[in-house]
């Protein structure tokens, strides 16, 4: 069975699928987004996590277009995620209208705040004399009251941050989109967002760029004894735990070739937590977060912008 075939429920009744292809691509592979999505849809993926802020939307649109008057897929048969980044904390709507004209849909199935931070427009600057609660309230204004969006989350939350979410708003987001792999398992955050009702989303499931989490010898040895790839055991180590996961590839083999689910044991599950905790690393260690109260953000030692 392939991961891409699994599905979750999330705490407002909606499906999701538990695999979603990331699109944070690199700026200068753009051309080959649209391509990728297709190939994508023909390959049984089902879910496409985007956000306004990784540039891609425009060649996702096209994609999406070709593939509905094509017949590869229809629009209720996917599920599409996109994101308001801090530049545009006071602006929700605005933010989720401009994804919507570049997707060339009417509506996203998952709406996201992208970081519980606000930026001075433009930069990655924290403006402090906002509140990135303010734009929470926005995202539940707009599921409210327009029919743009399924469903709507976080990204980024840590315990503290949505400890504050629910004392002072009262939607309990459908996700929390944090970083989650066997080098950063994230136990305590896990168990507290499902204790709550929130569906874990695992991003940079391979360590980002280069896909440094495939080298790891634990991962292969599990490979082994699965008769899978390592990367099938990175994307099911997730799936097994009853979390999304969204790994990235422009590779056109790979999408084709597509992720085999994998029933990993409980046991084998607990060493890859386990090898997290002896060997913890964190890829996107956005400077910025810092101060968002994630216990072992200050180990960071690779230092991204952010995506
Ligand atoms: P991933 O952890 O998914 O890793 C992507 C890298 O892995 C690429 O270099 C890709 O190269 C490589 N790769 C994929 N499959 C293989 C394979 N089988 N063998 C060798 N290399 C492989 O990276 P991301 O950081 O992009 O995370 C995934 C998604 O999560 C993002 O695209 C985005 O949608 C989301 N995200 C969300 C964030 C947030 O703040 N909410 C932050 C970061 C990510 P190639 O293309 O050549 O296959």
């Amino acid at each position: 069975m392939k991961a891409t075939e699994v599905d979750f429920t999330l705490n407002d009744g909606n499906k999701i699928p538990a695999v979603g292809l990331g699109t944070a691509f690199p700026r200068e592979n753009q051309d080959l987004v649209t391509d990728c999505i297709i190939t994508a849809l023909k390959s049984g993926i089902r879910h496409i996590d985007t956000a306004w802020y990784y540039g891609s939307e425009p060649m996702i649109g096209v994609a999406l277009q070709k593939a509905f008057t094509e017949g590869i897929v229809k629009r209720e048969d996917i599920f599409i995620t996109t994101k308001v980044w801090p530049g545009r904390h006071d602006d929700a709507l605005g933010s989720l209208n401009d994804s919507l004209e570049f997707l060339q849909l009417d509506y996203v199935d998952l709406f996201l705040q992208h970081w519980p931070l606000c930026f001075i427009k433009d930069t990655f600057t924290v403006d402090e004399r906002f509140d990135p609660l303010d734009t929470w309230k926005e995202i539940i204004e707009i599921k409210k009251t327009t029919k743009k969006v399924k469903s709507i989350g976080v990204s980024n939350y840590s315990i503290r941050s949505l400890e504050r979410l629910f004392k002072e708003t009262d939607v309990i987001p459908a996700v929390n989109q944090v970083e989650l792999h066997p080098r950063l398992p994230q136990l305590e955050l896990v168990e507290f967002c499902r204790d709550h009702g929130i569906l874990m989303e695992a991003f940079s499931p391979l360590g980002s760029g280069g896909a440094p989490l495939l080298k790891i010898p634990l991962v292969n040895e599990l490979a082994e004894k699965y008769k899978a790839t390592a990367t099938d055991i990175l994307i099911s180590f997730h799936v097994c735990k009853g979390t999304v996961v969204l790994p990235r590839t422009q590779n056109l083999e790979r999408l084709k070739q597509g992720w085999e689910f994998v029933k990993i044991s409980n046991e084998d599950l607990a060493k890859l937590n386990e090898y997290g905790i002896a060997n913890h690393y964190r890829y996107i260690a956005a400077e910025f977060g810092i101060n968002l109260g994630f216990p072992d953000w200050n180990d960071s030692v690779d230092y991204h912008t952010g995506v």
